[in-house]
C-alpha cells in the first residue's frame, strides 16, 4: 500500500475503534490497536510509525529478529504467534508483551528463561475459545486446573487473555466467542482474585464487535496494510549491509 493508503486506513480504523467504544459506553483510550505487521516489509511498518502509531504485532520470531533492527527504535512489539520453546530466549528481549502463551509448559519455560535474563515479561494466556483442534491455546475447561500453577510463576506478569474465534462469514458470528472469552476472564479473575484487565480479541474483519464485547487490544493486519503477499518477510539475499 502507498503511504497515503496506510495513513488513511489507520485513520479509518482509529475512528472505527472510537465509534465502537463510544457505542458500548467505553473509553476509546482503553483500547489498544496492535498493527499486525507479519509478512509486511519494513518500509510499510515505518510508514505507519510515521503517522504516530508505534505498537506492532509479529507472529514469527525469526522474521521479527530480521525486521526490528531496520525500524526506528520507538516501535514496540507484541508477539502474537505460536512461540516455540527454542525461540523464547531470543523473543523475550524484543517483545514487550507475549500475547500468545498457549500452554503451561511454555509458561514454565518462559518463566525460567526470564529469570536467567533478569526480565519480568508481560504475557497474555491464549485461550482456544471454541476448542478447535487446529488452534493452540488453553482449553477453557482445563484452565481452572492450571491457573494455580500459572499464577505461581514469579516472573510472568499475566495481564489477561487472548483468543481467536473460528473462521466466520460475518463479524456477528464471532460475537458469542468474544463474549465467552470475556466470561472466562471474569470468572477466572473472580475465582483466583487476580486482576486480568487485558482482553486481546478482534482482527480486521470483526474488531468492532470485539470492542463491543470488551476487547482492550485489537489485532489488525490486512485492514491496515492490505493483503499479505506471502507467509513471511525475509531480507533480500543480496541486500548487503
Ligand atoms: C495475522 C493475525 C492477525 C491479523 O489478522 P488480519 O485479519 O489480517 O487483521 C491477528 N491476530 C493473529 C494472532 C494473527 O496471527
Amino acid at each position: 500500500m502507498s503511504t497515503h493508503t496506510i495513513a488513511t486506513s489507520f485513520e479509518q480504523i482509529s475512528h472505527q475503534i472510537a465509534v465502537s467504544a463510544t457505542r458500548s459506553l467505553r473509553n476509546p483510550q482503553e483500547i489498544q490497536l496492535i498493527a499486525v505487521s507479519k509478512t509486511q516489509p519494513p518500509d510499510a511498518i515505518q510508514q505507519l510509525l510515521e503517522t504516530g502509531h508505534s505498537l506492532f504485532g509479529e507472529s514469527r520470531v525469526q522474521e521479527a529478529l530480521a525486521k526490528i533492527p531496520l525500524i526506528a527504535s520507538n516501535a514496540k512489539w507484541h508477539f502474537i504467534g505460536h512461540l516455540q520453546k527454542n525461540k523464547i530466549r531470543q523473543a523475550l528481549p524484543i517483545f514487550e508483551c507475549l500475547e500468545s502463551v498457549d500452554s503451561l509448559e511454555l509458561a514454565v519455560n518462559i518463566d525460567r528463561i526470564a529469570r536467567e535474563l533478569g526480565l519480568f515479561p508481560r504475557v497474555l494466556l491464549e485461550i482456544n475459545i471454541a476448542t478447535e483442534s487446529s488452534k493452540h491455546g488453553f482449553h477453557p475447561d482445563h484452565l481452572r486446573a492450571e491457573m494455580e500453577s500459572l499464577l505461581a510463576l514469579e516472573r510472568l506478569q499475566i495481564e489477561g487473555f487472548m483468543g481467536i474465534p473460528p473462521r466466520a462469514k460475518t463479524a456477528e458470528d464471532s460475537r458469542r466467542y468474544f463474549a465467552k472469552l470475556r466470561e472466562i476472564r471474569d470468572a477466572t479473575s473472580a475465582e483466583f482474585r487476580v486482576p486480568l484487565p487485558q482482553l486481546s480479541m478482534g482482527m480486521s474483519g470483526d474488531f468492532p464487535v470485539a470492542i463491543e464485547e470488551g476487547a482492550t487490544m485489537v489485532r489488525v493486519g490486512t485492514a491496515l496494510f492490505g493483503e499479505r503477499a506471502g507467509k513471511t518477510w525475509k531480507p533480500a539475499a543480496d541486500a548487503g549491509d
